[in-house]
């Protein structure tokens, strides 16, 4: 069986693009520059590919950049979206490769009879925040939206473009009959498979980089590992539908840096947060339908232990 992978350098689709292959699936992957090894060669190494990976160009902004990539493939994984919060141009560095990239690849999924399922990387992003306290009696699940308007009053970026881009997406897949199904992630920790640094794990590394101070917030937190296996099992499991939170544990910022006090004794890490403020409330995130499909969650100990060794392994942190 044939499938696609876009955006497939990425810190999660590389796993997944492992995991598939591992699976005995013909895997089909796009990246924006299949010259670039620091984007291919991690990927190239892996078991299977010699025989089942291959590369496709392709970029979000550019209409049917994606027909060559589903083309003959049941099913298309779109991973693919920026995922960095700094920039003075969020329309074109963010927003737009999100939206119209998405609504780009479903164009190319809708004329291609050969696609059965997609299975689209939200974001929890796109589910929390819409302005509701979240306070400990909180549970979110995949009932939630978070709002466009919420976003751009507090100039969340990132959050915007993934919820306009799954918002944008549903309302496509339902008009053209696209059976989708969305994977809505938190926080992603866990082993690097590529050689650089993407956002979330930069999200430990700035812990342990000589920072003086934590953030006062609360993330939720999820192993790369079991996301990439979800987006399997949600392609897999024909019952899947819907959206499917997939989170952890909820916790503040404290308690990673307890966790890593705890793992890494001797590890400079910061005393004291980031302002004097009471400490953010936790609140819950449920990951209900995400077990009911199977998703199995590694404990947050565990997957920051991955973390910290891998950003070693792959002389990130030193
Ligand atoms: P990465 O930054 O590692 O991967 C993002 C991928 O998107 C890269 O392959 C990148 O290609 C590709 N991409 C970005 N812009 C374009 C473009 N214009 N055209 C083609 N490809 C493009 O991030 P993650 O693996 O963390 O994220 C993957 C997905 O998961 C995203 O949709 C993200 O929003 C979502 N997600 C991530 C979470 C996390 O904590 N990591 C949490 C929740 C959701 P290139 O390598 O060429 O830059």
């Amino acid at each position: 069986k044939t499938v696609a992978v876009t955006g497939a350098s990425g810190y999660i689709a590389s796993w997944l693009v492992k995991f598939l292959l591992e699976k005995g699936y013909t895997v089909k992957a796009s990246v924006r520059d299949p010259s670039d090894p620091n984007k291919t060669q991690h990927l190239l190494e892996l078991d299977g590919a010699k025989e089942r990976l291959h590369l496709i160009k392709a970029d979000l902004l550019e209409e049917g950049s994606f027909d060559a990539l589903v083309d003959g493939c049941v099913g298309v994984f779109h991973t693919a979206s920026p995922f960095f919060f700094e920039t003075n141009n969020p329309q074109a560095d963010l927003i737009d490769p999100a939206l119209k990239g998405t609504l780009n690849v479903l164009a190319s999924c809708a004329k291609t009879p050969s696609v059965k399922r997609v299975v689209l990387t939200s974001s929890a992003a796109a589910v929390a925040y819409n302005g509701k306290p979240l306070t400990p009696e909180v549970v979110v699940d995949e009932t939630w939206w978070s709002s466009a308007d919420f976003c751009r009053e507090n100039q969340m970026w990132y959050v915007l473009s993934k919820t306009l881009a799954e918002e944008a997406a549903w309302k496509f897949a339902k008009e053209k009959g696209i059976d989708m199904v969305a994977i809505n992630p938190a926080l992603v920790i866990g082993p690097l498979l590529q050689p650089t640094l993407n956002t979330s794990s930069a999200a430990i590394l700035d812990l342990i980089n000589g920072a003086e101070t934590f953030p006062n917030s609360i993330f939720a937190w999820i192993n790369v590992q079991d996301v990439a296996y979800a987006h399997i099992l949600a392609f897999e499991n024909t019952s899947a539908n819907g959206r499917y939170l997939t989170v952890d544990e909820t916790v503040h910022y404290a308690e990673v840096v307890n966790i890593l006090r705890e793992l890494y004794p001797t590890l400079k890490l910061p005393e004291k947060c980031a302002d004097d403020k009471p400490y953010a409330p936790t609140f819950n995130i449920s990951s209900e339908r995400a077990k009911s499909i199977g998703v199995e969650f590694t404990s947050l100990k565990q997957s920051i232990k991955e973390t910290i060794e891998s950003l070693k392994e792959k002389k990130l942190f030193k």
